[in-house]
């Protein structure tokens, strides 16, 4: 039996491990959730899973969240503020934990479980983006295991050698890691009609469900870009070591090449139950409520070189990733930003990667090595990024 937290657990990553947690009863029990504005899914979330406590992250929704309590008859506990998010991830009791919290505010909590010595079901890639070498030497210290959920990563922790986390990609016969990508729903419109492009049509994205900002961030390839950097850390990468090829029908979901010529990849339909399933039970393999592939109704697979001038976030971090860790830091606040301005009506589609790249110009190259330094340098290019806004768009 396993004891797990869950963070972020309304979100669309969280829903789902609720979803594979309850199809084994037997195997998993949760000893807390945590949610931030969706209050009402959390306490009808808490009714289901009985966990032992509930956080709700921000202080104006506990009220909220209390008086749901009671309606609902919620016996667990609950908790709200940063500290209890990081209470939770590293409590005693918790064998593994979930990091699913979007963005940034992810950070803290999840490098909480990973100092713990937790088992570490890594869906939150922006925390890995800003602490990248802090996070990797936390957890060879505490002995984390860190389990990539990320569709693409945990593809490529498949098609490694057995035990190979943190190993060395050349000593194992690997000549290079494929991250594949669908391109998201602007693959093929004219570049001319960018500009014009809608937050709905944005967010609609062609084979994966998911939350808000991943959806904006695949449009962009800002979130191929992230799981470029993500990659590095994970697997002991340099950007020379990473192709990203975009395959529309994700069906691939990443491959490793290895020196003799083979390839190996690993496919499955697009549903993020497989990767939490296989995070949740590794080494096992459990059922995750996944229809399987259907080889006869597939028409083809195809395979294209990204364009970066479809994709300029993609090539803003790939040079980002290149630059070190202060500029991958800087990139994800300012993209966060960004976005969020974009899902506002603030700025257009094409305005992301700008503010993105101005951001970066801004700012004075610096090098940083203390998660102080890291919080930063994440709050001076979220000002930067708002200030550039504000002085663009008048807003
Ligand atoms: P989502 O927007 O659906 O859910 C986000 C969760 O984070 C919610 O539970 C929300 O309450 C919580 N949250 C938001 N702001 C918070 C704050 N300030 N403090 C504490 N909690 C806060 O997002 P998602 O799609 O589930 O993605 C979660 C993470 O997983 C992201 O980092 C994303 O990049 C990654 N991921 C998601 C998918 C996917 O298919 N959805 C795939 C790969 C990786
Ligand atoms: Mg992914």
């Amino acid at each position: 039996m396993q004891t797990i937290t869950v963070l972020g657990a309304t979100g669309s990553i969280g829903c789902s491990t609720l979803d594979v947690v309850q199809r084994h009863p037997e195997r998993f029990r949760v000893f807390a959730i945590t949610g931030n504005a969706q209050v009402d899914l959390l306490m009808r979330q808490a009714c289901q899973c009985a966990p032992r406590y509930v956080v709700v992250a921000d202080e104006q929704y506990y009220a909220k969240a209390v008086e749901l309590a009671a309606k609902y008859q919620v016996t667990a506990e609950i908790l709200c503020g940063a500290k209890a998010l990081e209470d939770v991830a590293c409590a005693g009791e918790v064998d593994a934990v979930m990091a699913a919290i979007v963005g940034a505010a992810g950070l803290l909590p999840t490098l909480s479980a990973v100092k713990a010595g937790k088992k570490v079901l890594l869906a939150n890639k922006e925390a890995l983006v800003m602490s990248g070498a802090l996070f990797i030497e936390a957890a060879n210290q505490s002995g984390a295991d860190i389990l990539p959920i990320d569709s693409e990563h945990n593809a490529i922790f498949q098609c490694l050698p057995d035990n190979f986390q943190y190993g060395n990609l050349s000593q194992s016969g690997i000549s290079r890691i494929l991250l594949t990508g669908s391109g998201g729903p602007f693959r093929e419109r004219p570049l001319e009609s960018f500009s014009s492009i809608t937050v709905d049509e944005a967010s609609t994205h062609p084979n994966w469900s998911m939350g808000r900002k991943i959806t904006i961030d695949s449009a962009t390839m800002m979130n191929k870009g992230l799981e470029f950097i993500e990659a590095c850390w994970l697997f002991g990468a340099k950007a020379k070591d990473i192709e990203v090829v975009i395959h529309p029908q994700s069906i691939i979901h990443s491959m490793v090449q290895y020196v003799d010529g083979s390839v190996i990849a690993q496919m499955g339909n697009p549903d993020m139950r497989t990767p939490i399933a296989y995070g949740l039970a590794h080494p096992a393999r459990i059922e995750a409520g996944v229809a399987p592939l259907d080889f006869a109704d597939m028409a083809n697979f195809s395979f294209q070189p990204p364009c970066y001038e479809r994709y300029p976030n993609l090539k803003l971090a790939i040079e980002a990733c290149e630059e070190g860790q202060a500029a991958t830091t800087r990139l994800n606040a300012a993209n966060e930003v960004a976005v969020a301005h974009f899902l506002d009506g603030h700025i257009g589609f094409c305005d992301i990667a700008k503010v993105n790249e101005e951001t970066l110009n801004k700012m004075e190259q610096v090098s940083v090595s203390s998660l102080q330094q890291i919080v930063e340098q994440d709050a001076i290019a979220r000002d930067v990024a708002t200030a550039i806004i504000k002085g663009k768009f008048a807003c």
